[in-house]
């Protein structure tokens, strides 16, 4: 979902700023390879606006800001399935992409009102996932909601994001009709508003990465919850501090969190997150 939160905001102002800039893709990664997918369909060359610093491929930040060096990757039970609007893989501010970073059983799925990927359909079908489909319960059929990640005969959960901005998000709701079936994980208020009390954010809008993180905290995944969020944090922090010329200072709290929550043993670091 768009970049909505307080620290995000500042980024979606910067999405057109990608571009041709980018050097080699890293292949291995879901949102890459959709992203190289994607520009491969453009009949017209992705022009960069503002900067024309190089970016680099690996994080999308300039190079002189690459956080690279600083990209966790955990094994996760729980998997991602991305379904991604058309120019999401293209900004470089998404932030599925730093999901697909950090959790190696993510998948990334472009979106088309006529069309669905056949590989989309395949994984929601793969028996050993449990798919829920992540969307506020209040726009569905209550029958259809559940707010808690209790997947049957020891399936795997497999958290199912619209990627987009919110009136995208909801179209692509309404006009998929292989995601009809799908039990629809809604957060709950509760959940949501301790989110914010402990991020300082009132925002009512969370971004891809921050609602990954609330569903690995709900299917009991709390490390990989708390590294996704701080990960968050030190790209925001990356990003911003390129846009604005300053160094970055890698001793600072955020990347202290980043670097806790990775030392952390699973169950302790509830207060971390
Ligand atoms: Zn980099």
């Amino acid at each position: 979902m768009a970049i909505n939160s307080a620290r995000c905001t500042a980024l979606t102002s910067e999405f057109h700023r990608t571009s041709a800039a980018f050097g080699a893709i890293p292949m291995t990664q879901a949102v890459a390879r959709l992203r190289a997918a994607r520009l491969a369909l453009r009949t017209k060359p992705f022009i960069a606006r503002g900067s024309k610093a190089e970016r680099c491929a690996g994080c999308r930040v300039i190079a002189s800001h690459c956080l690279c060096t600083l990209r966790p990757v955990l094994p996760t039970h729980a998997g991602v399935c991305l379904i991604m609007a058309d120019i999401e893989p293209l900004k470089p501010s998404n932030t599925g992409w730093l999901i697909a970073d950090v959790v190696p059983d993510t998948a990334a799925f472009g979106w088309t009102r006529t069309a669905v990927d056949p590989g989309l359909l395949a994984m929601l079908a793969d028996p050993q996932w449990q798919p829920y489909l992540v969307f506020p319960g209040e726009f569905v059929d209550a029958a259809r909601v559940v707010t808690e990640v209790q997947p049957p005969n020891g399936k795997r959960p497999l958290f199912v994001l619209l990627d987009a901005t919110w009136p995208e998000a909801r179209k692509m709701f309404r006009k998929s009709p292989y995601l009809n079936h799908l039990p629809v994980l809604s957060l709950q208020p509760e959940q949501l508003s301790n989110y914010r009390l402990r991020r300082s954010t009132r925002d009512d809008h969370l971004c891809t990465s921050e609602v990954a993180a609330l569903c690995f905290e709900l299917a009991g995944e709390v490390r990989v919850a708390a590294v996704i969020d701080a990960y968050l944090g030190v790209f925001t922090e990356h990003y911003l501090d390129a846009k604005h010329h300053r160094p970055v200072d890698l001793a600072n709290a955020v990347h202290q969190r980043l670097s806790d929550s990775l030392t952390a043993r699973e169950g302790s670091q509830a207060s971390h997150f």
